[in-house]
């Protein structure tokens, strides 16, 4: 099952959860450069202004009913996004970020609960916590839960949508259908198909002219998942390393780097919503003996915790102290994804809090932009050399290789 979680009027509604007065009132959302309407409120739709409309011509009716304009403020929507986003994770590690106010959820394996009110429950807690009403389509596929949410729009607020629902298929015409472009509407037009009904009973001999895409459609709507859950792939290997400003022979010195390449590397690894099971930690240094790397396995995990004390561990086994070395770095590998069978058991039922510590750490971090949670063992403004050169290299930490 696969629900489709989508703002209502989303710009509209960021602008509201920080000016209430807002609510119930026609509003307006101009483009870039202030040049046409890119979103209303429901008021202000009911007003007759039309979406994509210039500025300039809908000028005379917004000052005649006072309805309120903005220009868009994309800061605020895509912070927004991410708090919205960030609560329906709590629902379900497989998402789908679909557009900036639009994400799919994989809601398989729940088949048991009463996904109805399973939506009225999602629908609830990211209003609560975050101020942005949405409207939830829930189906057997990503067409159907599409088609449920537009009907959800008109309604309650979530829809349920069973593939066997002749009355709602019905009600629903090609042209809000997921998938379907203006060439395949006037190829069904000229079928007669009229409505998601007729396509979903449309007879096999006609659809063998129908290209993929429209194949995929019509089995959507049959019940038939054909479109999975898309998710950024997480790379093979994540890499974070540097040089040093001058080559050192200092265990302190070389740990604090270590740490922080580790750091920025875990980072992109819940990035990905990904855990990795070993790692390669390297030195290299100016002459051939002193370049040294080990390779060490362990239980999948994404806690920088855990990883950097394998990592600075296995430092210790590769340093000599009578080198001089000048890089340093680590490599992640077996990255899966979470979701992936092999990983998912183990690291739902041992390391939960594990993960939501990283979680919020990770959280603040954006938030505030820059490291302000580290474990100790990093390098920061506050480690134990702040010299001038402490403070370059941390301003410049962004710089680090990640690849
Ligand atoms: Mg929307």
């Amino acid at each position: 099952m696969f629900a489709l979680v989508d703002c209502n009027n989303f710009f509209v509604s960021c602008e509201r959860v920080f000016n209430p007065k807002l609510e119930n009132q026609p509003i307006v959302i101009l483009s870039n450069n202030d040049g046409c309407v890119i979103a209303r409120s429901n008021e202000a739709k009911m007003l007759g202004i039309k979406m994509g409309a210039p500025y300039f011509e809908v000028k005379n009716i917004i000052q005649k009913y006072s309805i309120f304009v903005f220009s868009s403020n994309y800061k605020l929507y895509g912070n927004m996004s991410r708090r919205v986003f960030s609560n329906l994770k709590e629902f379900t590690q497989n998402l789908e970020e679909y557009s900036i106010d639009e994400a799919f959820l994989d809601l398989g394996g729940m088949n048991n609960l009463d996904l109805a009110s399973y939506g009225m429950k999602i629908r609830s807690i990211v209003k609560r916590n975050t101020g942005i009403p949405v409207s939830i389509g829930i189906g057997k596929t990503k067409t159907l839960a599409k088609i449920a949410n537009f009907h959800a729009k008109q309604s309650s607020g979530v829809v349920l949508l069973k593939e066997n629902d002749a009355e709602l298929l019905k009600n629903t015409s090609l042209n809000q259908i997921w998938g379907i472009g203006k060439q395949h509407l006037i190829k069904l037009h000229s079928l007669g198909i009229q409505n998601a009904f007729g396509l979903q009973q449309i007879n096999s001999n006609l659809s063998k002219s129908f290209d993929s895409h429209l194949l995929k459609t019509i089995y959507e709507i049959k019940g038939y998942s054909c479109k999975p859950i898309e998710q950024a792939i997480p790379p093979k290997n994540i890499i974070s390393s540097r040089s040093f400003c001058k080559s050192t022979n200092s265990l302190d010195d070389i740990k604090l780097n270590l740490a922080t390449y580790t750091a920025k590397a875990c980072e992109k690894l819940r990035k990905y919503n990904s855990t990795a099971n070993s790692i390669t930690v390297f030195l290299r240094g100016k002459n051939y003996s002193s370049k040294k790397e080990i390779n060490y396995g362990f239980e999948a995990t994404d806690d920088t915790r855990s990883i950097t004390k394998l990592a600075l561990n296995c430092l210790s086994l590769i340093y000599n102290e009578k080198d001089l070395y000048h890089k340093a770095g680590i490599i992640l590998h077996n990255i899966e994804h979470k979701n992936s069978t092999k990983s998912t058991l183990k690291i739902l039922s041992n390391h939960s809090h594990r993960l939501k510590t990283m979680q919020a750490i990770d959280g603040i971090n954006r938030k505030y932009k820059g490291k302000k949670i580290y474990i100790a063992s990093e390098k920061s403004l506050f480690s134990r050399y702040p010299s001038k050169s402490e403070m370059k290299s941390s301003a410049l930490s962004s710089l680090i290789e990640v690849s």
